[in-house]
């Protein structure tokens, strides 16, 4: 686990990416091309993206045969030990989730260890710099490893705009403590220039900055991403020791300006690591034939739901985001929440004027109109907690 005190500072920290080669070449390729004396005789945490119980290649979990290549790139390169470690989403059985998407195997296949980071008890971690939070509570386990290889499947985020190798750390935060970052309150800082769950991100990499950083593009997600989105098949890698860096040049090449992702801006400015182009050395020098453009999650709801009355002005696309998840997956099972003219009405935004008795209120920018109808906390809320507030029932305990 770093702290502020030990982030190593690259001036121009190498980004190196390879395409073409499958998902075990890719990774494979990306690893080589770092300087990996750094890894030598240290016990090393694999934390790859497997917080969703899904079968292997749905873009929403890392490949197996990306795990396999870390593994067994930092073994020939020294490693002491590697294990493979998540602690995933509420509800979701981790070692289950591992076999399902065929980790497991690839792993036991090494002899690799295989953990569920919420099995040891928890770290606080105080974040004296904290801009939202004062403190956080991290998987325990994790302080028993000299590296950490944050391995992290390529996505588009409907909440946070992508999930890459900074987002992906998020899964080393302790059970709830994850949930805990969609649901805070807005503080009220007029300086603030981003949402609280993107300033909570960033004060998180302050003390769980990953050594190294792997993006595995062999099927990403786009849209709707981390868990709804549509599979994108890119067959790309990068890796870099600056993981600010690595998220920086996977968003160019998926065509999302970096600058826009709040964490990552954040991050940046907290001394993580460098976002800027001319400061990132690339390799190869040309990445022209690594472009794979991704499509954002949508910044307008759909008029899908002729069911629902909508009243939105002034809500950012985390908030039209969730809410279209939450229309997706809930719309059947809250009808008896519909109003006398036979709609469900939700309202979210700042700028709504009014609404009528018995409306749904989602994200604390429509907070004004919590006492109209079910009052979703969160900046956003996830769509599940949507549901909570609305039913006061848990649909599955899981987050987005
Ligand atoms: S619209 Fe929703 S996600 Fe956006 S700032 Fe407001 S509460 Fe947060």
């Amino acid at each position: 686990m770093n702290d502020k005190r030990n982030m190593p500072v690259f001036e121009k920290p190498r980004v190196a990416a390879s395409s073409g080669l499958g998902a075990y070449g890719n990774i494979a390729s990306v690893l080589s091309a770092l300087n990996l004396s750094g890894v030598a005789g240290k016990r090393i945490l694999i934390k790859p993206n497997v917080g969703r119980m899904t079968r292997p290649n749905s873009g929403v979990n890392c490949c197996p045969d990306s795990v396999a290549a870390c593994i067994d790139v930092l073994s020939k390169a020294g490693a002491a030990s590697v294990a493979v470690g998540e602690s995933p989403i509420l509800g979701v059985d981790v070692m289950a989730a591992f076999e399902a998407c065929g980790i497991a195997e690839a792993v036991r296949e090494r002899g690799c260890d295989l953990l569920d980071l919420d099995a040891d008890p928890p770290a606080i971690v105080p974040l004296p710099a904290g801009a939202v939070l004062p403190s956080l509570k991290v998987c325990g386990g994790v302080r028993k490893f000299d590296l950490i290889l944050s391995l992290a499947v390529m996505k588009t985020h409907m909440h946070t705009g992508v999930t890459l190798s900074l987002k992906n750390c998020k899964g080393m935060l302790y059970k709830k403590q994850k949930v805990a970052l969609h649901q805070l309150p807005d503080d009220g800082d007029p300086n603030a220039d981003a949402k609280p769950l993107d300033r909570a991100i960033a004060d998180m990499l302050t003390v769980l900055r990953p050594d190294i950083a792997v993006i595995d593009g062999w099927i990403g997600m786009e849209g709707l991403g981390p868990g709804a989105g549509d599979p994108r098949p890119a067959d790309l890698a990068l890796a870099s020791w600056d993981p600010v860096a690595a998220d920086a040049t996977a968003c160019r090449l998926m065509g999302i300006d970096p600058m826009t992702v709040s964490h990552i801006r954040l991050a940046a400015e907290k001394g993580v690591g460098r976002a800027e182009a001319d400061k990132i050395e690339t390799h190869p020098s040309d990445l022209s034939g690594c472009q794979r453009p991704f499509k954002r999650p949508p910044t307008e709801l759909a008029l899908a739901f002729p069911d629902t009355m909508v009243y939105e002005s002034g809500a950012c696309s985390a908030c039209l985001s969730t809410t279209l998840l939450f229309l997706q997956r809930f719309q059947d099972r809250i009808a008896d929440y519909r109003l006398e003219d036979g709609k469900l009405h939700v309202v979210l935004g700042k700028d709504v004027e009014d609404v009528p008795a018995g409306t749904i209120v989602i994200g604390n920018c429509a907070a004004r109109h919590r006492a109209k109808g079910p009052f979703a906390v969160g900046c956003p809320p996830v769509a599940s907690s949507i549901y909570r507030a609305v039913t006061g029932r848990d649909p599955d305990g899981s987050t987005e």
